[in-house]
């Protein structure tokens, strides 16, 4: 086992288990600082921004250990360490320097986007007009922007989130694809309210919660990546958090392996434990089969999204480093911001 599984396999162990069912802000929080303290949430900030600059390699390990002891936190922390790629993708200088490493510090983030009432593929729609794509409108008011809108009960932290990427509406005339605009906006904003916490039949380590935008007033530089520029910003920058999504489910299914093993070891059937049957062998195989292809599947994924990004962006591999770190990542894969081997 790397350095980094086995740091977060003790980490889940002490600090996300006890968590429990629908934990209370506060001890889903200091589980959270707790993660932040150890670079888990900024693993993907990259290090002059004062996070562990590490792969998608790295939040796959990250994300299946969390998820093999609670789904719930594990996807949100995810979607906490992967949501910055929106800022790395299109953010200013200005914001990133202003995000980033309080992201990297361990601010929980949320992203905003689907609606009550429209399909989730609404974002595809080619028709113009409001009855196609997303409701939320965001409207210039002087030198800054009004937020009004709905978004489904389903935004992972809500109600534990410091801040929301909220993606609106920013022109009628034109479908939703080429007319919504991602926003930064603080949890604290006023006329910003979090419903009551739903009641999902899972992931019940996380926070889900419908988040209303009443007449939200944020400022001209809170706008993300190009005016109307929100579908090409998901596209190039969420692939990281549907890879980590999948290795927390990853997670999930070695851990539905491992209490398998331990049963079929310790319960006995005609002088022998379940094991020792051959039926029982062959399926327990079957699993662990199952689940190794999983892993492979998400660990190639992580690799084409890290190529993808050592692609667009000059190699940390290759590049000497300006400044000093201001923090360890908890490996050296991590520390080293390579995907392979320097070589
Ligand atoms: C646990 C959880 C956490 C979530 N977290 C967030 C979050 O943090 N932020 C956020 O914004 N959202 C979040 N969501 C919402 C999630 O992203 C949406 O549920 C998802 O995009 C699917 O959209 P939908 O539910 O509206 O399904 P729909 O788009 O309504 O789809 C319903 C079904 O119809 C099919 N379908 C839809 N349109 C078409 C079409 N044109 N042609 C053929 N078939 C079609 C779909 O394949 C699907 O089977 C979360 C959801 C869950 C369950």
């Amino acid at each position: 086992m790397d350095e980094l599984r086995e740091a977060v396999r003790e980490f889940a162990a002490d600090h996300v288990a006890p968590l429990g069912e629908h934990p209370p802000a506060d001890r889903f929080r200091a589980a959270f600082a707790a993660a932040a303290r150890m670079g888990l949430t900024g693993v993907l900030i990259p290090q002059e921004y004062g996070g562990g600059g590490g792969s998608q390699l790295d939040n796959a390990v990250i994300a299946e250990e969390l998820g093999a002891v609670d789904a719930g936190f594990a996807a949100a922390l995810n979607l906490s360490a992967t949501v910055p790629g929106l800022l790395l993708a299109a953010g200013t200088a200005e914001q990133r320097e202003r995000w980033l490493p309080a992201a990297a510090r361990g601010l929980i983030l949320a992203g905003a986007m689907n609606e009550p009432s429209v399909a989730g593929s609404e974002l595809f729609n080619p028709e113009p007009g409001p009855e196609s794509g997303f409701r939320a409108r965001a409207v210039r008011v002087g030198d800054g922007w009004r937020l009004d809108g709905a978004k489904a009960p389903w935004v992972t932290n809500a109600g534990v989130a410091d801040a929301y990427i909220v993606f609106a509406r920013t022109a009628w005339d034109r479908p939703g694809a080429t007319s919504t605009s991602a926003f930064w906006v603080p949890a604290d904003a006023e006329g910003l309210t979090v419903g009551p916490r739903s009641d999902l039949l899972g992931l019940r380590g996380g926070r889900h919660a419908e988040v209303v935008l009443d007449g939200v007033r944020v400022p001209d530089d809170a706008l993300i990546g190009p005016e109307d520029g929100a579908l090409p910003l998901l596209a190039t920058s969420t692939p990281g958090m549907a890879v980590g999504l999948a290795a927390v489910f990853v997670g999930v299914a070695r851990a539905a392996l491992e209490q398998t093993l331990a049963f079929v070891r310790e319960r006995r059937s005609w002088g022998r434990p379940l094991i020792d049957h051959q039926a029982v062998a062959l399926q327990v195989a079957d699993m662990e089969i199952e689940v190794r292809q999983a892993r492979l599947l998400v660990t190639d994924a992580a690799a084409v999204v890290d190529g993808a990004r050592l692609r667009t962006r000059r190699s940390p591999c290759r590049r000497p480093r300006r400044g000093p770190s201001r923090r360890r990542s908890p490996t050296p894969h991590a520390r080293s911001g390579c995907t392979e081997p320097p070589g």
